[in-house]
């Protein structure tokens, strides 16, 4: 009887699942393990809220397994070690797995394919394109999103139908760790305010999926930067840990298309696309990182972290409302709407004049979707430092994106009740009021002067990027 492993990985789902899927073409009895392996993981192990999320991600993978007549195996230790041993124990001809673009990945499944025994057979299931696949007519990458997405959306309309899950899957008994065992779950539980908002795992994300679908989907272009309203899906943990593929949601969207729930799939399937194009980035430059892609801020003045003001921005005690509400949804809930992404990313970047990079391990350590790929799009994005990435001279005026998008301050007051008083007209500028008390429990005024920060910024930009280099002070 053959047996093959099925090593998961950020692919914590049965249905549309490559590796599953050939799997159980391949063997009659399959071995599915969850590896704990931090070192695998380089210098980007999973922060704090992720790993709180992938504790419930796995117990709800192992209920799936379960379901269909199996279970999954948690083991700790050296991947290659962990999985010589398991291959052995099994038998297993061959181990299945899918593919991972991250750079310590990479390594590792080279490092993992150099030293079994036993072929391990990656597959493609986490992206609707692999990075190598989509290339400029010169076979270079992409550097501009626009061209890359041209690309890449015209293969969306050959599709292919995602894979059903298995309905029954046989395995060997052996011995697993319990799950309590790999430290996942905080102590003290500062995370049980999150499953409010959340339900990991492939269930979760499809019962999400659907309600997008027929609730919001139609709505998306025209909602989806309010972060005041419920307008985008909230997918992107379950994309993140692969509890559900980019190719079930984008088929979910296209055939809402055809029985006429969306008439335009268009606007959302723009943003799957920033997704691959944070993964094709990821995959093509894996300095993105940790490094500016823009070369020309190798002289740029940062100001240092210690100041007090990082400190200040991570607990959403800057004393602007629309930033203090983002970095306070992420403290609560583990997830900030896209457009307070990039406001609090600008707000940093730009106003206190920090190094993205500050920001991103801030994020890294507090997001439930923390994501290597969209993370370091979306701060080098928002810093002006990357590649294809809005200029740092166009500085988000905190208070106008706030009346913008969060117009009677809703947002922002259900994050800062300290400021539900208020009337809309001046909950984005509290220090406006003329009265002598300002609301208790807020800053009285903003960490730095808006104005003066701003031309702070452009002088520094216009000293070291647009007049060339000059000195660094990071
Ligand atoms: P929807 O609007 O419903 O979009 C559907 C899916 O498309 C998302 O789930 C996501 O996978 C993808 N997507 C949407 N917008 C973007 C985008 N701008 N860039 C890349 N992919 C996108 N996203 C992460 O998944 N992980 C991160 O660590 C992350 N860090 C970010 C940091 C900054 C500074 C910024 C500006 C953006 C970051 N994003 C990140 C991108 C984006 O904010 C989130 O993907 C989005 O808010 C998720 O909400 P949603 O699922 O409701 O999105």
């Amino acid at each position: 009887m053959h047996t093959a492993i099925v090593w998961f990985r950020n692919d914590l789902r049965l249905a549309d699942n490559a590796a599953v899927d050939a799997a159980c073409r391949a063997a009659e009895r399959i071995v599915p393990v969850w590896i704990d392996d931090p070192a695998a993981e380089g210098d980007w192990p999973a922060g704090a809220a992720s790993r709180a999320w992938l504790a419930r991600s796995l117990a709800a993978l192992d209920e799936r397994l379960r379901s269909v007549g199996s279970r999954l195996l948690l083991r700790r230790g050296d991947t290659l070690q962990v999985l010589r041993n398991l291959a052995a124990e099994s038998g297993a001809a061959g181990i299945h797995c899918n593919r991972r673009v991250e750079p310590a990945w990479i390594a590792t499944d080279a490092r993992v394919e150099a030293g079994l025994d036993v072929p391990l057979h990656r597959h493609h299931g986490n992206l609707l394109a692999a990075p190598e696949t989509v290339s400029t007519g010169q076979g270079t990458p992409y550097r501009v999103f626009t061209p890359f997405w041209r690309r890449l959306s015209a293969e969306l309309e050959m599709l292919a139908e995602p894979l059903p899950a298995p309905t029954r899957i046989a395995s060997p008994e052996l011995d697993s760790l319990p799950l309590d065992a790999l430290g996942l779950t905080p102590a003290p539980r500062w995370d049980l305010p999150f499953w409010q908002h959340w339900t990991p795992g492939e269930l979760g994300a499809q019962a999400l999926l659907e309600r997008f679908v027929l609730t919001s989907a139609a709505r998306y272009e025209a909602l989806r930067d309010r972060p005041d309203r419920h307008g985008t899906s909230r997918l992107s943990p379950h994309l993140h840990f692969g509890e559900i593929s980019p190719r079930q949601i984008a088929r979910a969207l296209l055939d809402a298309m055809l029985d006429g729930f969306c008439a335009d799939p268009g606007p959302f399937l723009r943003e799957l696309g920033w997704r691959e194009f944070g993964q094709h980035l990821l995959f093509h430059f894996p300095e993105s990182t940790r490094h500016d892609l823009s070369p020309r801020f190798a002289g740029f003045r940062w100001r240092d972290p210690e100041s007090g003001l990082l400190d200040a921005w991570r607990r959403g005690l800057t004393g602007v409302p629309i930033v203090d509400a983002g970095m306070r949804e992420l403290w609560q809930t583990g997830w900030m709407h896209n457009r307070v992404r990039m406001i609090v990313a600008s707000f940093l970047t730009k106003h206190l004049r920090i190094h993205w990079l500050h920001g991103a391990r801030w994020f890294w350590d507090t997001l439930v979707d923390a994501d290597l790929g969209n993370n370091s799009l979306g701060w080098q994005w928002s810093a002006g430092t990357g590649v294809d990435a809005a200029p740092y001279f166009r500085i988000f005026n905190p208070v106008t994106q706030g009346r913008r998008f969060d117009p009677l301050g809703r947002y922002v007051t259900r994050w800062l009740p300290a400021l539900a008083s208020l009337p809309a007209e001046v909950v984005h500028a509290p220090w406006t009021i003329e009265s002598s008390s300002p609301p208790a429990g807020y800053p009285a005024r903003p960490i730095v002067d808006l104005e003066q920060a701003r031309r702070d910024a452009l002088a520094a930009w216009q000293a070291s990027v647009a007049g060339g280099p000059g000195p660094s002070a990071r």
